[in-house]
């Protein structure tokens, strides 16, 4: 009988297990499957869905053109294309967030009720989230202990690539392709499971040495940018885990893969984490709402705070729907205890401009600057942008490549522009705070709100 290959957060073919199980068990009745689930398009960014459209159609290349695409719910879209091909079984790599828990289980029970079998083969981490546990089988809450087990546990072998050729029924019945956002403008690199392929090569022969002496650097690049390529599955962790060697630069790049895999269990154990906070050790922190904070909360996002490391950070947000993780760590710190906002503000900000908005990373990431996450920068610990600049950006040229208005000031001063011997360059805003009176103002909040907060 019929099986089915359902594409989510796999978009590629090789070490693809979920895959390969469909076509073995399919024998030459393999059908492709992607859906477009309203769900996840609707609310997507457009740089989100021009990513998602040509990594599709990268796919339906390396598919010789057999990937059937739908458009709609996937409990209505699944078991339809399911009972149109008579399919026995419908293969996917388990999904781990709130929202594909909830909708792979309507699927199944969906699909049960014709006979049909949801069959989960691996998932989008080298090891899948629930299995690094303690001796006594309890989760780990901070990364160390999480990241030693983590190795010494091991994954598995990349799987095998099935090649080109492969024994596709043909995909007649396709919906419509959505039209592609144009994105003037935009500086993008290239999606698809071949591009995330060259740029590992790439990042493991130019860049995978120096990491731990360039990856904190937003001025060079110094870190693979495989995020998005990971978000949409075009390359799976154990591909590159298997490709790392010994040596300071592949075990410092093998620790930041297994953030992901940490911050991945720690959701799916607590996915009410995705929205709040997972400690409530500040449980009574008083943050500010009102046409206030929403006018600063803009200033923010459009890269308009008077902060050269932060509006540098949140203009390259908006133009390339990406960041470096020390700009994500100042931009998020600013806006949570410079402006005295939610953080589930900028997380949600975040979330809808990212290219490599990934749920687990974003929220925990958010939730490490505000002091709620695991393994949580302690509240009072506020990140100083005038000096994370001059320490991350020595030169000031990333500043000047996302700020044209600060490309009169040649050296570092472009930092502290308010400093410049003619006052702020025209066109540049003043600063929107004093970040040392705001600073205390956190500080304050953090002792008034010890009463209320469990620690
Ligand atoms: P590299 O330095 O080359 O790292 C390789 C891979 O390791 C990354 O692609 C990523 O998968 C993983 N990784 C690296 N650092 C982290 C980290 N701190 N946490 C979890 N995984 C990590 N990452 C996302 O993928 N999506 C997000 O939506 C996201 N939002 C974030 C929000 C905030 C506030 C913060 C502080 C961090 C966030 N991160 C997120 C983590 C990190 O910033 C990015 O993964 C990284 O900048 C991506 O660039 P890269 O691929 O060049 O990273």
């Amino acid at each position: 009988m019929a099986a089915i290959h359902w594409f989510r957060r796999d978009l590629r073919r090789a070490d693809n297990p979920a895959l390969l199980e469909a076509l073995r068990i399919g024998a030459g009745e393999t059908v492709a499957l992607f859906v477009i689930d309203p769900a996840l398009w609707d609310p997507a960014s457009d740089v989100r869905r021009w990513w998602l459209l040509r990594s599709l159609k990268a796919l339906d290349a390396s598919l010789d053109g057999r990937l059937l695409l739908r458009v709609g719910d996937p409990i209505d879209v699944v078991p339809t294309v399911a009972r149109e091909f008579a399919a026995a079984t419908v293969h996917i790599g388990a999904d781990f967030g709130p929202y594909g828990i909830r909708r792979d289980s309507a699927v199944a029970a969906a699909l049960l009720r014709d006979g049909t079998e949801l069959s989960r083969t691996g998932s989008a981490y080298a090891v899948s989230p629930g299995r690094v546990t303690k001796s006594d089988g309890s989760p780990y809450a901070v990364f160390t202990p999480f990241f030693k087990t983590w190795l010494a546990s091991g994954w598995r072998a990349p799987a095998e690539d099935p090649g080109t050729g492969l024994q596709l029924l043909r995909a007649t019945s396709s919906s419509p392709w959505p039209r592609s956002p144009t994105l003037a403008g935009m500086k993008l690199p290239e999606p698809g499971e071949p591009a995330a392929m060259t740029r590992w090569q790439d990042f493991r022969t130019e860049g995978l040495n120096a990491y731990p002496d360039t990856r904190n650097r937003p001025d060079l690049i110094g870190t693979s940018n495989l995020s998005v390529h990971l978000k949409w599955g075009e390359i799976h962790p154990r591909t590159l885990l298997a490709d790392l060697s010994e040596g300071e630069g592949p075990a410092a790049f093998r620790r930041q893969l297994a953030w992901r895999e940490f911050y991945a269990d720690i959701l799916a154990r607590n996915p009410a984490s995705a929205r709040h906070d997972l400690r409530t050790n500040l449980a009574g922190l008083h943050t500010d709402f009102g046409p206030e904070a929403d006018s600063r909360l803009r200033a923010w996002q459009d890269g308009r705070t008077g902060f050269p490391l932060v509006d540098a950070g949140m203009r390259q947000l908006r133009a390339e729907g990406w960041l470096h993780n020390r700009v994500r760590m100042v931009a998020a710190s600013f806006l949570i205890k410079d402006l005295h906002l939610p953080w589930q503000a900028g997380a949600h900000h975040f979330m809808a401009t990212l290219r490599d908005a990934d749920l687990a990373n974003n929220q925990h990431g958010w939730q490490w600057v505000a002091g709620t996450g695991t393994d949580a920068a302690p509240y009072h610990r506020v990140f100083n942008p005038v000096t994370q600049g001059l320490r991350f950006d020595p030169a000031g040229d990333y500043v000047r490549r996302y700020i044209p208005e600060l490309r009169p000031l040649t050296g570092p001063e472009v930092h502290e522009p308010w400093k410049a011997p003619g006052g702020v360059p025209v066109g540049y805003p003043e600063r929107l705070i004093d970040h040392a009176e705001e600073r205390q103002e956190a500080l304050r909040r953090l002792a008034e709100s010890r009463p209320h907060s469990r620690n």
